[in-house]
């Protein structure tokens, strides 16, 4: 990077500094990643320079053969992956690819049923502060009290009573494997449509270790950077020739511009690696380190909500700890661990409070933590968050998380 050195010291450094960050903590945010140096360098690349609006072989620019051959690629790659007939790489997001799915068979004012965002589900999944709150009318399902998985009885009374044009199902804090048959069920018995929306756990379907919702819902749609460990982005899936081309249309011209060819570059790279043996592996291992890490918690005395795992993420319900989530989460920063507060659902502290953190796996396991990781790593916060407010307790269990990082170097 001699020439960012040179040009601007300031972005340099900062960038120096991320990348010591990055190594020097254990990174226990449940939707973040370490995408590969590959991945790195295709988003970098000169296609960053290049306009191409359209799609391959139909674009409003001239000079598009390599942007035609990369986002070609990249989407036979995803279709591959995930079994899916019609596949649109551009979303520059995931809210984006979320957007274009709604605004492709929806009206302002539609009623929509979606995971309350208390309850784990996502902004764009119906909050009053979202863009999906304000255009169309949400109602909400979550999950069960008592056993933390999501009550299906809760998501078929809400599916009668509000008849919604849209179901969607996926989360950001959930941590038990969906049933989207169950879901596809409800949404057909109400006429409505049914949106999974796969952001956390792209990576763990296209290891085939999580059932994919393709063959049940009407559009699916996914982050590319969170467990699938590709750049920052979004894609929408579609079995149906009529809803690929709605979505096209929604995409661009509707919501978006020129799509970043750098970034359906590094999207296609990301999706070469998934398709490489080694993928499943890593994602198995993400699996069992959570597994793990969850099983060490319980085993030093915390509460994980509904009892454990089947993903890559926990939530550790400090409901019963004197800590909230806010003052746990400044404590494991100080250690060197970096993970969110969160709300547990029914949780009676406010948001920026709350009473639980949400921890995951990905970023650890592909750095190369393993079990015996996991079980320091729990140890670690126990350590922290039974001290909280002891310095030397907490500058102990930092020169752990040091030792540990150092022992694992990321991007060797
Ligand atoms: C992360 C996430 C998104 C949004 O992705 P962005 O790229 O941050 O816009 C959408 N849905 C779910 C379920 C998510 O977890």
């Amino acid at each position: 990077m001699e020439n960012l050195k040179k040009t601007d010291p300031d972005i340099y450094n900062a960038i120096q500094g991320e990348t010591q960050r990055e190594q020097d903590k254990i990174l226990l945010i449940a939707s973040e990643n370490y995408a590969s140096k590959a991945v790195l360098e295709a988003q970098g690349s000169v296609f960053t320079n290049k306009y191409a609006e359209g799609y391959p072989h139909k674009r409003y620019y001239g000079g598009c053969e390599y942007a035609d051959a990369v986002e070609e690629l990249a989407i036979n790659r995803a279709k591959k992956i995930f079994g899916a007939e019609y596949v649109n790489v551009q979303p520059h997001s995931g809210s984006q690819a979320n957007m274009a799915v709604y605004f492709s068979v929806l009206k302002p004012g539609d009623p929509i049923l979606g995971m309350s965002l208390s309850n784990g589900g996502h902004l764009t999944h119906g909050a009053s502060v979202n863009f999906t709150g304000m255009i169309y009318k949400p109602a909400y399902y979550g999950v069960h009290k008592e056993t933390g998985y999501i009550d299906m009885d809760e998501v078929k009374s809400q599916a009668e009573k509000h008849r919604p044009k849209m179901i969607v199902v996926g989360a950001s804090a959930y941590s038990r494997i969906i049933d989207f048959k169950a879901f596809s069920d409800i949404a057909k018995s109400v006429g409505a449509y049914l949106m999974a929306d796969i952001a956390h756990i792209a990576g763990l379907i296209a290891a085939g270790i999580h059932p994919s919702p393709v063959s049940y819902a009407d559009f699916v749609t996914s982050t590319t950077h969170k467990t699938l460990r590709g750049p920052r982005g979004g894609m929408i899936m579609c079995n149906k020739s009529e809803y690929a081309k709605a979505v096209d249309k929604i995409i661009f011209p509707g919501i978006q511009g020129g799509p970043l060819v750098h970034v359906i570059a590094a999207k296609a790279v990301a999706f070469k690696e998934a398709l490489e043996p080694g993928f499943k592996d890593y994602q198995k291992r993400v699996l069992s380190n959570a597994a793990k890490l969850a099983e060490g918690l319980i085993k030093r005395g915390f509460k994980i909500f509904s009892g454990g795992t089947d993903n890559h993420l926990m939530l550790v319900d400090l409901r019963d700890m004197s800590v909230t989530g806010k003052e746990a989460e400044e404590a494991l920063d100080k250690a060197g661990i970096t993970a969110n507060k969160n709300a547990i659902p029914h949780d009676t502290r406010p948001p920026a409070v709350t009473s639980g953190i949400r921890l995951g796996t990905p970023c650890v396991t592909t750095r190369g933590f393993g079990p015996e990781e996991m079980d320091e790593i729990a140890d670690i916060i126990a350590g922290v968050i039974k001290n909280s407010s002891d310095e030397s307790v907490i500058s102990k269990m930092n020169n752990r998380v040091k030792a540990l990082c150092d022992r694992h170097p990321i991007y060797k």
